[in-house]
C-alpha cells in the first residue's frame, strides 16, 4: 500500500476518563495543541515546536474516553486547498493516490478515509474541513462560529476559523461535535446556542427530510464541473424522494466572496503569523545582533512559499493608502454576504451545493496556478464569511472519484443540516 502520508506524528494520548468516546479513535489536525506533542502545523518553522498546554477540544476528547492516535498533515498553517503546501511533503487521497485528498485538513480526511482513524478533527477558515471530506468520500462539519472553542488552535484567520469532526457518517462526526462544542470561559468568542439543542446532536441524525425546505443557490452551481453537479443532482433527487422539496435561490453577494475571503484571511495572517520571530518560536539563526536581519532570517527559512505570498499581501491590504481601498471593502462584502444568507434562510431550511466545483485534482496540479487554487474555494468560503454552519456529505462518485454535497443552515443550526445529511450517509 502506497504511504497516505496522512500523520506527521504518530504517538498515543490516552483518555483521562471513560466516556462516550471510549474505544474509539482520533486523529487530530497539526495546528491543534497537544501538550508533550510536537504540533507543527506542518510547517519548518515548528518542526520542533511542542506545546505545553492541551487545546480545549483536545482536553474534552480525553475526558470523554477517546484514544489521540496522532497529529495529521496539512497545508502550512492552514493556508491551502490541496495539503500539498505541507513542508513534510503532500499527503495522498486513499481513494486513488495519485490524487490530493484536498485542504486544508487532508490529513485528517484522508486517515478517516482510509480506517487509520475513526474520527478526526479538522479546522475550517475557508472550506479546509468540507473540501478534504468532499475529495476524501467522508463526513466534515465546519461549526458555526462561537460553537466550539479556538483555545489551543493555532491562528490563521481567527474571525473566520473553527474546529470541526470529520467521520464516516453523519451521526458519528455529530457524536463527536457532541464532545467539542460548548462554551469555553478561555475564549471569548464561545457563545451558547440560541436553541439549546433537543437532546444531542448525534440524536439530530434521524434521516427524516419529510418537510425539509433546500434552497440552491444557483451562483454557487454556475461554473462546477459537469460531473459534480450531475452526482449532486442526483443526491438532491434522493432528499425530494424521501420528502425534502428543492427550489433555486440566487445570493448577489457570492460572486465577490473568494475576493473578500482572500483579503480578509491574508490580513489576518499577516498578524497572527507576526510571533513566529525566531524568539519565542521558531529554528534560532546567527543573528550577530541585528535584530532585523535575525527576524528576517528566521521568517525566509521557516516559511514556505505560499505562506511568504499571504504574509506580504495581507501586510499590503492593511497598509496606509490602501486599508480603505481593500480591506474595507472586503468587510462592506461580509456584511452583505451574510445578510443575503440571512434572507435565503428565512425562506428555506437550508441551502445546499456542491462542496466542491471540481473533482479532487492529481498531486501537482494545481501548486503553479494560486490564483487557481483560490477560486476553488468558491462554494465554502461565503459561509465563513457568515458565521454559519455547513456539513460536506458524500453525493456519490463521478468517474470513480467521491463527489461532496454542502449543506448550509441558519447560525447554531446544525441540528438541521445534521438531520438533513443523515438521510444521504
Ligand atoms: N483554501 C482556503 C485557504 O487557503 C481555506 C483554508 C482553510 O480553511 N484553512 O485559505
Amino acid at each position: 500500500m502506497t504511504e497516505l502520508n496522512a500523520f506527521l506524528t504518530r504517538e498515543r494520548i490516552d483518555p483521562t476518563h471513560e466516556g462516550p468516546l471510549s474505544g474509539r479513535t482520533v486523529a487530530v489536525k497539526d495546528n491543534i495543541s497537544t501538550r508533550g506533542v510536537r504540533t507543527t502545523c506542518g510547517s519548518a518553522m515548528l518542526a520542533e515546536y511542542v506545546p505545553p498546554y492541551d487545546a480545549t477540544v483536545v482536553e474534552r476528547l480525553r475526558e470523554a474516553g477517546a484514544t489521540v492516535v496522532g497529529k495529521t498533515n496539512m497545508d502550512e498553517f492552514g493556508m491551502g486547498t490541496t495539503t500539498e503546501t505541507s513542508a513534510f511533503g503532500p499527503t495522498r487521497n486513499p481513494v486513488d493516490t495519485g490524487r490530493v485528498p484536498g485542504g486544508s485538513s487532508g490529513g485528517s480526511a484522508a486517515a478517516v478515509a482510509a480506517g487509520e482513524a475513526d474520527l478526526a478533527l479538522g479546522s475550517d477558515t475557508g472550506g479546509s474541513i468540507r473540501c478534504p471530506a468532499a475529495f476524501c468520500g467522508v463526513v466534515g462539519i465546519k461549526p458555526t462560529y462561537g460553537l466550539v472553542s479556538r483555545y489551543g488552535l493555532v491562528a490563521y484567520a481567527n474571525s473566520l476559523e473553527g474546529i470541526g469532526p470529520f467521520a464516516r457518517t453523519v451521526e458519528e462526526a455529530a457524536e463527536l461535535l457532541d464532545v467539542i462544542a460548548g462554551v469555553d470561559e478561555r475564549d471569548a468568542t464561545t457563545r451558547e446556542p440560541e436553541t439549546t439543542p433537543a437532546g444531542s446532536y448525534a440524536d439530530a441524525a434521524t434521516g427524516d427530510v419529510d418537510g425539509l425546505s433546500i434552497g440552491v443557490p444557483t451562483e454557487l452551481l454556475e461554473g462546477a464541473d459537469e460531473r459534480v453537479v450531475e452526482a449532486v443532482e442526483g443526491a438532491l433527487s434522493e432528499l425530494e424522494a424521501e420528502g425534502a422539496t428543492v427550489r433555486e435561490v440566487s445570493l448577489d453577494s457570492l460572486s465577490y466572496a473568494v475576493e473578500a475571503y482572500y483579503v480578509i484571511a491574508m490580513s489576518e495572517a499577516s498578524s497572527n503569523l507576526a510571533r513566529f520571530d525566531g524568539v519565542r518560536y521558531g529554528p534560532a539563526t546567527e543573528s550577530e545582533g541585528n535584530w532585523n536581519e535575525a527576524f528576517a532570517a528566521v521568517r525566509e527559512e521557516g516559511f514556505g512559499e505560499e505562506v511568504k505570498r499571504r504574509i506580504l499581501l495581507g501586510t499590503y491590504a492593511l497598509s496606509a493608502g490602501y486599508h480603505e481601498k481593500y480591506y474595507r471593502k472586503a468587510q462592506d462584502a461580509r456584511a452583505w454576504i451574510a445578510e443575503d444568507f440571512d434572507g435565503a434562510l428565512s425562506e428555506v431550511d437550508v441551502l445546499a451545493s456542491p462542496t466542491m466545483p471540481v473533482l479532487p485534482p492529481e498531486l501537482g496540479e494545481s501548486l503553479d496556478d494560486p490564483l487557481q487554487m483560490y477560486l476553488i474555494d468558491a462554494n465554502t468560503v461565503p459561509v465563513n464569511l457568515a458565521n454559519l454552519p455547513a456539513i460536506s456529505v458524500p453525493a456519490g462518485e463521478s468517474d470513480g472519484l467521491p463527489v461532496g454535497l454542502q449543506l448550509i443552515g441558519p447560525a447554531f443550526g446544525e441540528e438541521t443540516i445534521i438531520r438533513a445529511a443523515s438521510a444521504l450517509a
